[in-house]
């Protein structure tokens, strides 16, 4: 403790925090001509229910919430058939994995991951002083679920999957994923992020919440955030054991979840056939787009999500983004691996599409 006797002359960050890569948010629409393609969000507004019972909450927002959303969790119990002691929800579920990892990992425990997935894991992580643990993905963009399971050691205590993966899209076949669960050892907690899986199609996509009833150390975490439309009011939840359900409730932050966001999820939970509507819209358009461009010569691996991939070099990928730029499309680049583009309505697909159609402009993939 050499700092008792010379103390630094200003509040220090501890180096953890200090050595943090900072979280880069997609770039938002500058215009209303702009395309904003960066962030996955969905391009739907919000369904007239929803916005009814947000409008009606407002005037109710000196009162604290309910401190552990009763009231959506109930909601989410009914809407999956498991019990509300199953449910913990949690300010998006970023919040909910902050919580998540708070409650199960002591300093230098491991999480594993893919890589590249979702950028706020090793930030989440390593901010809990737990040692982030990054696998790299196959060639074809799968998890490569057998390097996962050999990465797992005696310090490991999550393994978060990400299903369908950010930013690639792919989702993790049912098969692979027993082989997985089977290799991993029971105290380990399995995450599975399913932020997008209200978009997958895919007949040999995994069935979370079945995999939930079989194995005690699955935890399901979804959002409201993607598919539902609410990213702007931070609602997401686990469906976990009670046991791991508890230990989120007890690192929550006091009323995380706002009376808007709680009662907008049990209003969305309601507009099912809506959101359906919606998604299959999407879904439609994925099919679409991701053909035209093969047609074009991009390699693009099949998305179950609101966007997809190209995995590009670097020089490539700064090309892309500068020519959709110029056409006031903005998408997420991503140094040394890639392009991500969020699928929207179809004329603004048809925008993006203009923009990749010369395959030739750009260089080798
Ligand atoms: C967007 C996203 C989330 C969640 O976001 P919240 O808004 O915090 O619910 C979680 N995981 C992945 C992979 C995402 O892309």
């Amino acid at each position: 403790m050499t700092s008792t006797l010379h103390p630094p002359a200003e509040p220090m960050l501890r180096d953890a925090v200090a050595k943090l890569p900072t979280y880069i948010a997609g770039r938002s629409a500058e215009s209303a001509l702009t395309a904003a393609l960066a962030s996955n969000e969905s391009h739907f507004t919000p369904l007239p229910s929803v916005v009814d019972v947000i409008a009606a909450e407002g005037a109710r927002i000196h009162k604290y919430p309910s401190m552990g959303s009763a009231e959506a969790r109930e909601a989410i119990a009914r809407h999956f058939s498991v019990s509300a002691e199953e449910v913990a929800v949690g300010p998006g579920s970023s919040g909910v994995l902050q919580q998540m990892i708070a409650a199960v990992c002591d300093h230098g425990d491991e999480v594993v991951f893919a890589w590249r997935s979702f950028e706020a894991y090793p930030i989440l992580i390593s901010v809990a002083g737990a040692r982030p643990v990054a696998v790299p993905l196959l060639a074809n963009e799968h998890h490569d679920l057998a390097a996962m399971a050999d990465a797992v050691t005696d310090r490991t205590r999550i393994v978060i999957l990400c299903s369908p993966n950010n930013p690639t899209g792919v989702s993790i076949g049912s098969a692979e994923m027993e082989d997985f669960l089977a290799k991993v050892p029971p105290h380990v907690l399995v995450v599975i992020d399913e932020a997008y899986i209200e978009y997958q199609r895919s007949a040999d996509g995994l069935d979370s919440l079945e995999l939930f009833r079989r194995y005690p150390n699955i935890c399901v975490l979804r959002t409201f955030s993607k598919a539902y439309g609410l990213a702007g009011l931070r609602v997401g939840y686990a469906i976990a054991r009670p046991a791991v359900a508890e230990g989120l409730r007890r690192t929550a932050i006091p009323f995380g979840v706002n009376r808007m966001a709680q009662r907008a999820a049990v209003a969305s939970l309601a507009a099912e056939t809506e959101i359906r509507t919606r998604t299959n819209a999407v879904a439609e358009e994925r099919g679409r787009v991701i053909s035209s461009l093969r047609s074009f010569g991009w390699q693009v691996p099949d998305s179950e999500a609101n966007f997809y991939w190209l995995r590009v070099p670097d020089q490539q990928r700064e090309q892309i983004l500068a020519a959709l730029s110029d056409a006031d499309i903005l998408a997420r680049g991503y140094p040394g691996d890639g392009v991500r583009v969020s699928l929207a309505d179809r004329e603004t697909n048809n925008r993006v599409l203009a923009v990749l159609s010369d395959r030739s402009r750009f260089g080798a993939q």
